[in-house]
């Protein structure tokens, strides 16, 4: 790509709700899960189990984190426990996976989630076999983004140079770390976030939906 992107080898994409929209109702199933298994793990009501989910997550990045460093949880059947959601509003996205093969270099997803949920999610969107590597959260030791031990087990893994890597992502705090390290940001706003960060040093493209804007950087390349 002889234009914005020709210094790009390397396009890493975030999972959930990066890959689909806020219309295919999963991260609310995944967020109930998360407090069902809260809830049932200690005993407790609902209300309560919504109040450690949040309090974990903000303390440790993922209310797994906190089951696992304060109880000591298997995250291997909490992972299946709250991944076990309807994808069925999750609708093939064969333009995206058009735009996505087209892409010169490299294609990774880099998620929180584990490698089983990302390949249901993947099939489910018609996206088999477009990434070359799935970095989930058992590979980054549980310590998930945005903390910074994952963006350089990401890079040393996989032999990725930040500098010619782009990252496409949602959550725009795990956009911080993936700059500092020098690769190119992709903000995935959806309708309703707040604009304060994004004009921030740590966001250098703002976009509203992954395949409008790949479909754009496609045909400036051919008029190019
Ligand atoms: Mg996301």
């Amino acid at each position: 790509m002889q234009t914005l992107f020709s210094d790009i080898d390397t396009w890493i994409f975030d999972l959930d709700l990066t890959l689909y929209g806020p219309e295919a109702n999963i991260m609310a199933q995944v967020r109930d899960r998360i407090a069902l298994y809260v809830e049932r793990y200690f005993s407790i009501g609902s209300e309560e189990a919504h109040e450690i989910r949040h309090r974990y997550w903000k303390k440790y990045g993922t209310t797994l984190g906190g089951l696992m460093t304060e109880h000591q949880v298997d995250p291997h059947g909490y992972l299946d426990f709250v991944h076990d959601v309807d994808m069925s509003l999750l609708q093939p996205a064969a333009d995206l996976r058009d735009y996505i093969n087209a892409l010169p270099g490299r294609k990774i997803i880099f998620t929180n989630a584990d490698a089983p949920y990302a390949g249901r999610v993947l099939t489910a969107r018609g996206l088999d076999d477009v990434f070359e590597d799935v970095f989930d959260i058992h590979r980054m030791q549980h310590m998930p983004k945005p903390s910074p031990g994952s963006y350089d087990a990401l890079c040393s893994e996989l032999m990725i140079d930040p500098k010619r890597a782009l990252f496409v992502e949602d959550s725009a705090h795990n956009l911080v770390p993936a700059k500092a390290l020098g690769m190119r940001t992709i903000w995935v706003k959806h309708a309703g976030e707040a604009d304060s960060t994004a004009h921030e040093d740590h966001i250098d493209h703002e976009i509203t939906d992954v395949t409008q804007w790949l479909s754009e950087i496609h045909s400036f390349e051919r008029a190019a």
